[in-house]
């Protein structure tokens, strides 16, 4: 298998190795409840998972279901998550969510994506954040689950050719890596691409030298290739 392989067999091959270079890839995020991953994934936008576990390490023994979030002056709740930054839109949507919670689902989190991109400031990334990692069973059974598409997994689909798209175009790449991942390896691949997006093919200067899979990757640096990253965003 190399680099301009069928995209299918390739993704998976990537998949491989990075599975044996990062065993222990999971969310960073803390959590206890699939409520609790849904705020720190809210909060975590805009921000670092390490800030938001931060925050939340105090956070959740005193917001524990929704409507701690709307018992308190909004002012209050600001104040609380204000370390993660852009802590007024969070704020709103923190409470926006919490109301069509109860309104809505008695209070629960519901497991459908379909139900979850209902929520107020829950789109698909989030989505699929949640569903993945509190509902995997309900993962595998959903038309709709997809692959949670932030700023790693993005720029990795890019690099390693597994979209026609511009990392920007998360919709997009999301459906392009659902065509070539099987459902079960998503989240699989999700917490690997993120790890490797972390560790080694960063933004500025991929280590294409260090790199598991370079020999899978129409951009490595280290071959001489152009980066389609860099080149899609001109
Ligand atoms: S070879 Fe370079 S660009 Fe390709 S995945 Fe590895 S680090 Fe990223």
């Amino acid at each position: 298998m190399g680099r301009d392989g069928d995209r299918t067999e390739r993704a998976r091959a990537v998949i491989r190795r990075l599975a044996r270079t990062y065993p222990d890839a999971s969310i960073a995020l803390v959590f206890s409840n699939p409520f609790e991953l849904l705020v720190a994934t809210m909060l975590s936008a805009q921000s670092t998972d390490t800030k938001v576990n931060e925050v939340t390490a105090t956070l959740f023994s005193k917001y524990r279901r929704p409507d701690d979030f709307l018992a308190v002056p909004e002012d209050e709740l600001k104040d609380d998550i204000h370390p993660t930054g852009f802590f007024n839109q969070k704020a709103r949507a923190l409470r926006a969510m919490s109301h069509r919670l109860l309104e809505n689902f008695d209070g629960e989190v519901p497991s459908a994506i379909a139900d979850l991109v209902t929520l107020p400031g829950v789109a698909r990334k989030t989505a699929n954040i949640v569903q993945a990692n509190a509902y995997p069973q309900v993962a595998r059974r959903d038309r709709d689950a997809g692959i949670a598409v932030d700023t790693h997994v993005g720029r990795l689909a890019v690099r390693l050719g597994l979209t026609d798209h511009g990392s920007k175009d998360a919709d997009k790449i999301e459906h392009d890596l659902m065509g070539s991942i099987a459902k079960k390896d998503r989240l699989r691949a999700t917490n690997l691409f993120i790890e490797h997006g972390r560790r080694i093919c960063t933004a500025k200067r991929p280590l294409c030298g260090d790199c598991a899979i370079e020999r899978l990757c129409p951009s490595s640096q280290r071959a001489g290739l152009i980066d389609r990253y860099r080149l899609a965003r001109g």
